[in-house]
């Protein structure tokens, strides 16, 4: 599962090559994260930002010895983002302008004329959006949302009305899709597209201590959604909410990993440059590291692959996400302890990744919630579990 077929392994070294002009902008966001200007001069990021959008409304494929990548696939999006992020940075990616998140909602539950709105908007130039889901009170519990979409009392349309926080972009966003709640119950929670330059929506950045520079809050108060935002409208009741971003939830874990990944490559290499090799304890510590980290690599495109054949498949990218969190913050806190007690502060890359690996963690749902997907894909199945004792 390691190896890549020639296209994926094409990709993989465009990637390569281009990622890491990524990591001087990455050390600059991390010390000035409202520098929302750097992005579109950075080259792999201006190019993300016209990918990932379907084919129709995609003009500029990325094209690699005559073979064309729109990044439409969990697996071609695990490859990039893992790459990018072991040559380049994981943060840097999170806080790009393009369609990654929003994007995968508006193609799962857009109709023809949201589609053509939406991206054709993104392919005018680099543009950030968002996907608010998170809400303070809690983002697991995403069935439990608070933010409202209501009949405006005039009749001339809906009001949306409630607050989201750790949102990626949110305070750089001209536009995004948000979560609502039009009724009780699963059914009575739609997706819209947002318009954030609306007066009654304002946004924030959100001081963090990893992945800096990269989330926000966003706020609506009587903000007028027009019928012609509401996502689904052209689905069946059952399908034109929670059903599409649960689907859309389990290609974006695949990515979540791949970061989870690449930023423990990128540790793992940066000991190898720079650690002390005399010591043969330290070889080992690598060593293992390294395999750990091919293990992880090889669920997470197996996890992809998976997606890619069945869009329902839940278990595999939870389980990849979940390992892929744990492995990104013990690969860097290992490489810390190697690299000695001075270590944060000779190394302000490694500092960075360290604190940016807590972010996996949470990104796409902790790994509480994704051992419960697991776990429901294993009953479901009738797979029973191995006893311990
Ligand atoms: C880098 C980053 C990027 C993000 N990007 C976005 C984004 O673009 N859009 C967006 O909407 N959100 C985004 N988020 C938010 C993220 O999805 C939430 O942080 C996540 O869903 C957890 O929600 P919470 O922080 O409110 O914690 P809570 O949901 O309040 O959970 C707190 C703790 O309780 C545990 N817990 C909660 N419920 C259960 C349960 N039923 N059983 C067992 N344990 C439970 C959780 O695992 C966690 O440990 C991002 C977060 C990060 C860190």
């Amino acid at each position: 599962m390691n190896r890549l077929d020639p296209r994926l392994s094409s990709l993989q070294h465009y990637v390569r090559d281009q990622a890491p002009a990524l990591r001087a902008a990455a050390l600059q966001l991390d010390a000035h994260p409202d520098g929302s200007t750097l992005y579109p001069q950075v080259p792999l990021l201006d190019r993300l930002a016209t990918l990932q959008i379907p084919r129709p409304y995609a003009p500029d494929p990325l094209v690699i010895e005559g073979e064309e990548y729109y990044l439409l696939s969990a697996v071609e999006r695990v490859i990039f983002h893992e790459e990018a992020a072991a040559h380049g940075d994981a943060a840097l990616l999170l806080s790009a302008p393009g369609s990654l998140t929003a994007g995968m909602l508006v193609a799962a539950l857009g109709d023809d004329t949201q589609q053509s709105m939406f991206f054709n908007r993104l392919r005018e130039q680099p543009t950030w959006t968002f996907l608010a889901m998170t809400e303070p009170q809690g983002g697991s519990d995403a069935a439990a949302l608070r933010t409202t979409l209501c009949p405006s009392p005039g009749g001339d349309g809906q009001l949306l009305n409630g607050s989201k926080c750790f949102i990626g972009n949110a305070h750089r966003s001209p536009l995004g899709v948000v979560t609502a709640r039009t009724g009780p119950g699963p059914l009575g929670i739609r997706c819209l597209i947002v318009d954030a330059s609306h007066p009654g929506c304002s946004a924030g950045p959100i001081a963090t201590l990893g992945m800096r520079g990269a989330l926000g809050t966003l706020d609506f108060q009587d903000v007028p959604v027009p019928e012609e935002h509401l996502l689904g409208r052209h689905l069946s009741p059952t399908r034109h909410g929670m059903w599409g971003w649960l689907h859309s939830f389990n290609p974006l874990r695949c990515v979540a990993a791949a970061m989870g990944v690449g930023l423990a490559r990128a540790a793992h290499a940066y000991a190898l440059e720079h650690a002390p090799h005399h010591h043969s304890a330290l070889r080992h510590s690598l060593d293992a590291l390294g395999t750990r980290i091919r293990g992880v690599q090889s669920l997470t495109r197996f996890a992809a692959h998976a997606v890619d054949a069945d869009p329902t498949n839940a278990h595999l990218p939870s389980a990849a996400k979940t390992a892929a969190a744990r492995l990104a913050v013990e690969a860097t806190s290992t490489v810390l302890r190697l690299l000695g007690p001075g270590a944060r502060i000779e190394h302000p890359l490694l500092d960075k990744w360290a604190r940016d690996a807590f972010g996996i963690e949470c990104m796409e749902g902790t790994s509480h919630i994704q051992a419960m997907a697991v776990f429901n894909a294993l009953t479901r199945t009738g797979i029973t579990l191995p006893r311990t004792s």
